[in-house]
């Protein structure tokens, strides 16, 4: 008999296998906005030129292919941290702030569930919603997923009340993940004033807040602002932890590429977190790859590479707000005289439609256009060609 007979087929992942129903499909004018990844106007996967001149300059230097270390590139995990903490941060210039490249954004969270399950925490506190994959993340790492109070689905707005409530509910020491800026799914952050009252709050409670920055530079279309509530946490002295992903804002997706990192309360302790994160890593992945941390640092190590970038990514940004703008107005003129405001209220990637499971199947049928269970819509799938067959399609399964 086969070793195998037992398994039984897993069930497809919410958000990939969209693609493959999608795929199946072969209605003409069938739209998926699905899965979190930009596309340009015409729909087409976009690679940022910062990032082709980069593999250019790369390959003429003839680079070797040997193993990095178990924390990755020095130098990148160096320049990401500034990319984030900024330069002038108060721990950066007294180097407590360490870190590892991480295996983008998943490996990361990852590994810092592992670490942290290994040194004593039971649990984690999550927004709900959030982005489907930290559950089972932090589920497989040993902790125990708990969610606090984050969106109304009713306004379609931040629920701020419930927030602080259950925050001001959490044991002391408990880790919680915040969504450093364009939450994911609702597109919804917290402002600058709410982030001050939550770290204020954090810090009376004595939480662990740990980031999770995917999008730095997609919300605002500016990195610096999209750090703002990383950098305000600093400053108010917390010992953060974070992830960072360069998936969406270099649009590097495929290449796996981020950093995990640490606020000590001096070198040494950061040094000594650093060094566990190591003794999670050789034995799971060994070392990570380093093609996207070569990129990543041939761009942020020359100035006018890094301008190019900072255009690119602004670029990126400036047309989804762009389309967020189109849709809210398409769906006005397609006759939906309901309020879609919250649609150019969200940043990031995803406009979180308010639409519920049954309209977004009838929508996937009747109108061939794909988005998750959620209602979330990625707007970097809408474009100038078929943002008013997605509005009609939102407008005939929500009146
Ligand atoms: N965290 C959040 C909130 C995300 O939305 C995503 C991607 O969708 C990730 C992390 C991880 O992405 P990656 O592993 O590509 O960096």
């Amino acid at each position: 008999s086969s070793p195998w007979s037992q398994f039984e087929m897993a069930p497809t992942d919410p958000i990939v296998g969209l693609n493959e129903i999608y795929n199946k499909d072969d209605f003409p004018s069938k739209v998926i906005v699905g899965v979190g990844a930009y596309r340009d106007d015409l729909g087409k996967p976009y690679v940022l030129p910062c990032v082709r001149e980069a593999e250019q300059i790369l390959m003429d230097k003839n680079l070797d292919m040997e193993y990095t270390g178990i924390a990755g590139e020095p130098k990148f995990v160096d320049l990401a941290l500034k990319f984030v903490y900024g330069e002038d941060s108060v721990p950066i210039q007294e180097n407590r702030v360490h870190g590892v490249q991480a295996l983008s954004g998943t490996g990361g969270l990852r590994v810092f569930g592992e670490l942290m399950a290994k040194h004593g925490h039971k649990h984690i506190y999550v927004p709900n919603p959030t982005w489907g994959n930290h559950i089972p993340i932090f589920t497989n790492s040993g902790l125990e997923v708990r969610k606090y109070r984050y969106y109304d689905a009713e306004s379609s707005d931040l629920d701020f009340t419930n927030m602080m409530k259950d925050i001001k509910d959490m044991p002391k020491g408990s880790l919680i993940l915040l969504h450093a800026c364009a939450h994911n799914p609702t597109g919804m952050d917290p402002t600058m004033e709410q982030w001050k009252e939550m770290s204020e709050t954090i810090k009376k409670q004595g939480l662990v807040p740990f980031f999770d920055c995917a999008y730095q530079g997609f919300a605002s279309g500016d990195p610096v602002k999209d750090a703002s509530s990383v950098r305000m946490f600093v400053e108010d002295g917390h010992l953060i932890s974070m992830v960072q992903s360069f998936s969406k804002n270099f649009g590097l997706y495929g290449q796996r590429i981020g950093a995990l990192s640490v606020v000590g309360a001096d070198e040494d302790e950061a040094k000594r977190v650093v060094s566990q994160m190591k003794m999670v890593i050789r034995p799971m992945y060994s070392n990570p790859p380093r093609q996207g941390a070569r990129i990543v640092t041939t761009i942020l190590e020359d100035p006018r590479l890094t301008q190019d970038f900072l255009d690119q990514c602004r670029g990126m940004a400036d047309r989804i707000n762009l389309m967020r703008t189109l849709l809210q107005d398409k769906l006005a003129e397609a006759g939906s005289t309901k309020n879609w405001d919250h649609i150019t209220k969200q940043i990031g990637m995803f406009a979180y439609s308010g639409l519920n499971k049954d309209q977004v199947m009838e929508m996937r049928e009747k109108h061939h256009v794909y988005c998750t269970a959620d209602g979330r819509i990625s707007m970097a799938g809408v474009t100038s060609g078929n943002v008013d067959y997605i509005a009609n399609a939102i407008h005939d399964v929500s009146k």
